[in-house]
């Protein structure tokens, strides 16, 4: 189950949204000041803080910046005006978003669970990166164990095949040239050729797009080579 710390000094606002956050199957901790806010916050293991700006004590404005400095909780922000949006978005406080006082219940937990659940997606690429996983879309290269999955299921792939695909997926949205492609994937293969590069092509994009015939993966850049586009 998620916890949500609210900071909030409105006691009626704190408990309506917490009341909102608990029915959508939150676990919920209210805070009526900065002081003990922030003494929450250092007990950890909040997936998500919702703080207000203006708080007596220490303000939301010094809450958020302790909480960039010192953990990666998501943050949204309660602002009484939109002047202040920028201020709380900007590098200055750094939060994750903000919802402009007064707000619909609905919206807020709707910027709830997309906070929570680009979050989450973060940290999946985070993990995936360290553990040597490079994804697009549904594509998933793992270097540990030399193996392509494409949509959940193990894809037999040559080794020049393989390092194809790596070289487009660590630079997706990049148009890579052929003779890059040739000197990265074929070293010092001096007689593999363009004819080479196509045939390898075209097997990959049988193995990987959903329409060979008309791909949107590996895309064709003419006079130069072929651009990889992560997708969805
Ligand atoms: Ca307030």
């Amino acid at each position: 189950m998620k916890r949500i710390l609210i900071i909030e000094d409105e006691r009626p606002l704190a408990e309506a949204v917490a009341f909102n956050l608990e029915r959508e199957g939150f676990r919920v901790d209210v805070a009526l000041d900065g002081e003990s806010g922030w003494e929450k916050c250092l007990e950890g293991g909040y997936d998500l803080v919702i703080l207000d700006l203006m708080l007596p004590g220490v303000d939301g404005m010094e809450i958020c910046r302790r909480l960039r400095r010192d953990s990666d909780v998501p943050v949204i922000m309660l602002t009484a005006k939109d002047s202040e949006v920028d201020k709380v978005l900007g590098l200055e406080m750094g939060a994750d978003d903000y919802v402009t006082k007064p707000f619909n219940m609905r919206e807020l937990l709707a910027r709830v669970k997309a906070v929570l659940r680009r979050w989450a997606r973060e940290r999946e690429e985070r993990e995936g990166k360290e553990k040597g996983l490079l994804r697009a879309g549904d594509i998933i290269l793992d270097r540990e164990r030399h193996e392509v999955k494409v949509g959940g299921r193990v894809v037999d792939m040559p080794l020049m095949e393989y390092r194809l695909l790596e070289l487009f997926m660590r630079h997706p949205g990049k148009a890579l040239p052929r003779e890059y492609l040739l000197s990265q994937v074929w070293e010092g293969d001096y007689f593999a050729q363009s004819k080479t590069l196509e045939v390898h092509i075209r097997r990959l994009r049988e193995k990987i797009e959903a329409d060979p015939s008309r791909p949107s993966r590996i895309i064709t850049v003419r006079g130069v080579g072929y651009r990889f586009e992560a997708g969805g």
